[in-house]
């Protein structure tokens, strides 16, 4: 059996999207700028992509810009705010430990150039709470951005109450939302977004395409300089295929989504169910609040890597955290914040379940794991010394 576990990375393109692009990358392949009909066929195209996936979070599609993906949208959303604050005299800005890289090491460049970031606490279930919020709000405060969910332990962060503080308190909220569009309700008006980042290759769309939503209140500050593509927010001439791909994906994750959710939740919980039987393991993320597609244990005594490899053998696609950290010998950043210790952190396993995910599937990924765990830690040190009384066990 070969089982891809892994939807949180990327997905595989959904055959309608994939369809929807063919016509622009052959007969309709005109430059949505030309003014002959192909062009003209390509921007109407494009106009139309962005009215459809403006509908799909409840915004206009004035407020809907197409980028790269959700990497572009997050530096492009952060930068404009910090731009605006700066003109403001505002030069502080809070988030979570818990971000994308895209989101953070923006954040750390924004350091460098004099801002002031400041991290809201997480619980060890990875959830920040409002009343921290109010609490670290500042008056120099130009932007909060917290994701939406988070891509490593699926934690849904409460979004409808921190877009309440911030438009209270006059402070524009960013959310890297690119696990949430079209796996979770998602509406920019009701949950006060200004700045929205979402991802075409995690919602069954290709990679590459992404958009940025960004409220009437907001004026986006072009990264890409150039041509006026995008009302000269976005230069480069557009991803046209891309963009219709996009759209076709998103609006079929938003119309399937409560029936797939429906699917997904017990599935999940079975698997979460089914590893807590592992000796010394945990399940990290809360269990409620979280993405129906995300299961995340950490395994006492061993190492993920060793752990990917063996189930990679046994046809499973996994991973131990998010694609950037593996490959890297730190532990990741997010397992770190919700307070589990560096040891315990490395052993960890991230299965992202897909729309395709059969119970078959999950119960052969609770048997692939626990054997691999129970045969992983007859090589372990740590585990000898664990059992041996020579190290206390965490978990
Ligand atoms: C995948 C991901 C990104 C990056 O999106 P790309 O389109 O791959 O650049 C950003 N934030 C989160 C939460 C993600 O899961």
């Amino acid at each position: 059996m070969r089982i891809y576990a892994d939807n949180a990375a990327t997905t595989k393109m959904s055959p309608a999207a994939i369809e929807a692009m063919l016509p622009f990358l052959s007969e309709d392949f005109g430059n949505p700028s030309g003014l002959y009909t192909a062009g003209q066929k390509a921007k109407e195209a494009l106009e139309d992509a962005r009215e459809r996936v403006a509908r799909c979070i409840n915004a206009s599609p004035r407020q809907i810009i197409f980028t790269s993906g959700g990497s572009e949208s997050d530096n492009q959303a952060i930068l404009t705010a910090a731009a605006m604050g700066e003109k403001a005299g505002k030069r502080h800005i809070l988030s979570e430990p818990m971000e994308h890289h895209a989101v953070l090491h923006t954040l750390k460049a924004l350091e460098k150039r004099g801002f002031t970031v400041e991290y809201l606490p997480v619980s060890a279930a990875g959830l920040v709470k409002a009343s921290d919020l109010e609490r670290m709000l500042r008056d120099d405060t130009c932007l909060v951005t917290v994701m939406a969910a988070n891509n490593e332990i699926g934690t849904l962060q409460p979004i409808e109450e921190i877009g309440a503080i911030c438009r209270k308190r006059g402070v524009l909220f960013h959310t890297d939302a690119v696990q949430a569009v079209g796996h979770i309700p998602l509406d920019v008006d009701s949950a006060r977004i200004d700045l929205l980042s979402a991802s075409a290759h995690k919602f069954h769309g290709p990679k590459g395409t992404g958009f940025l939503y960004a409220g009437s209140n907001v004026r986006l500050e072009p990264l890409i300089h150039g041509g006026a593509q995008e009302r000269g927010k976005r230069a480069g001439t557009e991803n046209v295929a891309g963009i219709v791909a996009m759209t076709v994906a998103l609006e079929e994750a938003v119309a399937n989504r409560e029936a797939i959710a429906a699917r997904l939740i017990p599935l999940r919980d079975r698997l979460i169910r089914g590893l807590s039987a592992i000796p010394h393991a945990a399940l990290n993320g809360d269990p409620e609040k979280r993405l129906p597609s995300n299961v995340n244990f950490c395994f006492e005594g061993i190492e993920g890597e060793s752990l990917l490899l063996w189930l990679d053998e046994a046809g499973i696609a996994a991973s131990s955290g998010s694609a950037c950290t593996s490959g890297s010998l730190d532990p990741s950043h997010v397992l770190l914040a919700i307070g589990r210790p560096h040891d315990v952190a490395h052993g960890s396993l991230r299965l992202s379940l897909g729309e395709e995910t059969t119970q078959e599937e999950v119960d052969y990924l609770i048997e692939a794991v626990t054997k691999a765990v129970a045969y992983l830690r007859g090589f372990s040190p740590v585990w000898r010394e664990l059992q041996n009384g020579d190290r206390t066990y965490i978990l």
